[in-house]
């Protein structure tokens, strides 16, 4: 076998191995949010649905132990890529308490000050659940 026989099979079995984790890497999930603390909330959203291609979106209103609402804007649901980071802020309306955290958004011309989601997979959904 010539060497570049051999490097060409080698390059197709790199690229092999590769299209697979691309094609996983670039599925979304729809985004839910469940309040499990008593106060209403209005939390805003930064999320990416393809690749780099952030979006902020909010506020959106919850009520105090409101079952979980999948995010939509203009009755498109929002989605997230699995290899993106999903981030937000929230506060309580009542002005006693603020989920926060130390990512600077500008939304609007307001700085939030973000935190990364943690979620949980639920039906398929990244579920962001909020206590206090
Ligand atoms: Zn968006």
């Amino acid at each position: 076998m010539n060497r570049l026989l051999v490097s060409a099979a080698s390059f197709a079995m790199a690229f092999a191995a590769f299209a697979p984790a691309v094609a996983q890497a670039q599925e979304l999930r729809p985004i839910m949010v469940q309040n499990n603390c008593y106060k209403s909330i209005r939390l805003w959203i930064r999320h990416a649905d393809g690749w780099r291609n952030w979006h902020n979106h909010g506020h959106f209103v919850f009520a105090g132990n409101e079952r979980a609402l999948y995010l939509t804007d203009n009755g498109v649901r929002l989605s997230q890529r699995t290899d993106h980071s999903l981030y937000f802020y929230a506060e309580a309306i009542n002005g006693t308490g603020t989920w926060h955290g130390t990512i600077p958004v500008n939304v609007n011309g307001y700085i939030l000050q973000m935190r990364e989601a943690n979620y949980s997979l639920q039906y398929g959904a990244y579920q962001i659940l909020l206590t206090c």
